[in-house]
């Protein structure tokens, strides 16, 4: 979704997004049930993850990636890669099966005191910390509209705004 300002070998060389800290598992991503279902069992891509069920007030619930027994150390900077992701080809989910959090990192829909935002991930080591007008454009040309609707129908993937997350997009001012 966001090839036209991050190229899929710059991600293919990085990988940040798919290895977690501790501090970072709130990160983990999010798989909507029909995919957690496939995964949790034997399937296509011969990997089975465990997920924890993360239940909404409203809409459906959703499968959050368990890395937590994975960590081998007591080092805070230990880092965990996700279950699906192959150290040489990267992720190895198909589009269908990829979480949609994954697909707009470093992007992240947020709830801002009430107000739905979009807001910017500062430590993706491509985008940078600071908004960038190609990649601002590109939401206002259509992407915010159609990350907010997915939004809408999976609240699951809206986290709680956390300050210095550039705020990119808000809900309230573009209606
Ligand atoms: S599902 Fe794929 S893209 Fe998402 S964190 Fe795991 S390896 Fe990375």
């Amino acid at each position: 979704m966001l090839s036209r300002v991050l190229s899929k070998q710059s991600c293919a060389a990085c990988k940040f997004c798919c290895s977690f800290r501790r501090q970072s598992l709130w990160e983990t991503p999010l798989f909507p049930p029909e995919v957690v279902e496939k995964l949790s069992k034997p399937n296509e891509y011969g990997i089975v993850g465990e997920f924890a069920t993360v239940e909404t007030p409203q809409g459906p619930s959703a499968g959050r990636l368990v890395l937590e027994d994975k960590f081998r150390t007591d080092d805070p900077e230990e880092e965990v890669p996700c279950t699906f992701l192959d150290p040489h080809k990267g992720c190895i989910l198909k589009a269908e099966d990829k979480p949609f959090d994954c697909s707009i990192w470093p992007l992240r829909v947020m709830n801002k005191g009430g107000e739905l935002v979009i807001a910017l991930t500062p430590t993706c080591p491509t985008i940078g910390a600071t908004p960038r007008p190609e990649l601002i454009a590109l939401l206002k040309n259509g992407l915010g509209a159609k990350i907010f609707e997915y939004a809408k129908t999976h609240p699951y993937i809206i986290k709680e705004y956390r300050e210095g997350f550039p705020d990119y997009l808000s809900l309230a001012r573009e209606q």
